[in-house]
């Protein structure tokens, strides 16, 4: 990119440069634009991705690399393109979460490793300034908690080890001593002296940090975490930039530290908690000779019912909301649901989609599920736009959906979900649970709306289920 604007402009190597890379952050900024509704997203997703190729390509020839050099960044970049385009397209929606915590892991650490390598390629000829070495310092610290962090993270989403928040006595002091120990070094090399084995002990210890910060946070709180890491990432390549004098790797950086940033506030707040409170609360540790913090089910009789009676209960309705939740992704009943709204229109009856914005395992999960299955856009109804409707609908139908209709985090102030906003489900006039057992959800909380008298429980597969309902109102 940089060599032909050089080559038919008359601009030097290095106007050429930074003029991609203006396109290139350009492009960023556009894409985010897009990517903030769903309609958009797709070309979001596309004009970023553009971005990305030029400033790749023009980082490439700004290197001005020897021919030994070329094969290794060669290798480096198929490889990255391999893995990249592989495990995207054969990635389930329901892991999208690990892999974003992979991939962004994997930001982190390259930050920390170049900022490394730079330090001890420049500080071997000669003394830095004082801001080179904190943006090093700020980059190798960031980048590894990133890194080490995404780990634990990816680790515990794939249950490769136990989603529960891992505590131990004096955890919080044991961080406490790292945290100094992180800041004294950082003081020393930017102070003074200089230590190439002390940047190498910083990031140990960084790494160290990350896997200890993330151990004690549940599963449930693991959206919030991988979208503060994310922002952290952004950060980290942001002072990488600094530190090689690199323009798209700072806007780019900082782009992706601020939506991170963002994001985590946005996800913190719809599910009612600090981020304070995700990070040292330990929220979804076992509780001493029991379950998680939920109360039992057991011995407690539910109202079932059949495909039939419910199918021809929703034929008759007027307003009917869906909920949509992660069984739906699991069940992948998309396409079902959306058959059966389609069924119910037929016969005049108004039908909206319930959107929680932590529904399922990722933000803006059931969008894109539903998007897939060519729901229009304006029946998806966020939380705020629909919660006062559910009290004029005849009937909610919960397809795979738990904690985000579970009214024990609006009253139960020991409910590790107390305070998250959620959808007013139990206010419709018949509420159908779809699922398959009496498991809780994700948060590991038993949901009183399943023993509603206005509740009939429909157990089984989402996509049976609902391929059976379809039937049941065409036939009705
Ligand atoms: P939940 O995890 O609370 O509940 C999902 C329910 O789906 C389960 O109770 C399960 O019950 C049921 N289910 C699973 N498979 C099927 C299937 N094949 N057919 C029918 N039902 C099925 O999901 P929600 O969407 O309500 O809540 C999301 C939770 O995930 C929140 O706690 C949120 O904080 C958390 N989270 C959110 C993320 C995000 O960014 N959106 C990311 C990570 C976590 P059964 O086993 O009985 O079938």
């Amino acid at each position: 990119m940089s060599s032909y604007i050089v080559a038919t402009s008359g601009l030097t190597q290095s106007e050429g440069v930074h003029l991609a890379y203006l396109v290139a952050a350009v492009l960023f900024i556009l894409g985010l634009k897009q990517l903030s509704s769903p309609k958009g997203a797709r070309k979001g997703n596309t004009t970023a991705a553009v971005g990305m190729i030029i400033a790749l390509i023009t980082g490439l020839i700004g290197l001005h690399p020897s021919s030994g050099r070329v094969i290794l960044m060669v290798i480096g970049v198929v490889v990255g393109l391999l893995v990249g385009t592989l495990s995207a397209r054969k990635v389930k929606m329901t892991a999208m979460p690990q892999m974003v915590a992979a991939f962004n892991g994997v930001g982190g650490g390259a930050a920390a490793l170049v900022s490394v390598e730079e330090y001890m390629r420049l500080v071997a000829h000669s003394s830095q300034g004082v801001v080179f070495v904190i943006t090093v310092v700020f980059s190798v610290v960031v980048g590894s908690i990133s890194f080490a962090g995404s780990v634990i993270a990816f680790t515990k989403l794939q249950e490769l080890m136990t989603g529960r928040p891992v505590t131990y006595p004096g955890q919080q002091a044991v961080n406490g001593i790292v945290v100094v120990a992180i800041l004294a070094i950082g003081v020393y090399l930017v102070g003074f002296g200089t230590s190439v084995a002390l940047v190498v002990v910083l990031l140990a210890i960084a790494l160290f940090l990350g896997v200890a910060f993330v151990l004690p946070i549940g599963g449930a709180d693991m959206p919030v975490v991988i979208s503060m890491l994310n922002a952290f990432t952004g950060l980290a390549v942001a002072a990488t930039g600094f530190v090689l004098g690199n323009t798209v790797l700072i806007v780019g950086g900082t782009l992706v530290g601020a939506s991170g940033t963002l994001l985590t506030k946005m996800m913190g707040d719809s599910m009612g908690r600090s981020l304070g409170n995700v990070l040292f609360a330990a929220v979804g540790k076992a509780a001493p000779g029991g379950g998680a913090a939920a109360g039992s089910v057991e011995g407690r009789s539910v109202r079932s019912g059949t495909p039939d009676d419910i199918g021809v209960m929703l034929a008759y309705s007027q307003k009917v909301i869906i909920v949509p939740g992660y069984g739906l992704a699991v069940a992948q009943a998309q396409h079902v649901a959306k058959e059966l709204a389609s069924a119910l229109e037929k016969r005049g009856v108004d039908v909206a989609y319930a959107i929680h914005p932590v529904a399922g395992r990722m933000p803006g999960h059931m969008n894109v599920l539903l998007a897939e299955a060519d729901v229009p856009y304006e029946q998806l109804k966020e939380m705020d736009e629909i919660n006062d409707q559910f009290k004029l609908a005849d009937a909610v139908l919960i397809v795979g959906a738990n904690d985000v209709v579970n009214p024990s985090a609006r009253s139960d102030s020991s409910s590790p979900i107390f305070g998250m906003p959620i959808l007013n489900a139990d206010e419709a006039k018949n509420i159908i649970f779809m699922k398959r057992s009496m498991r809780p959800g994700f948060a590991g909380v038993d949901n009183e709306l399943m023993f509603d008298p206005k509740t009939i429980m429909l157990f089984g597969d989402a996509k049976d289920s609902l391929t059976k309902l379809v039937a049941s109102v065409k036939a009705a």
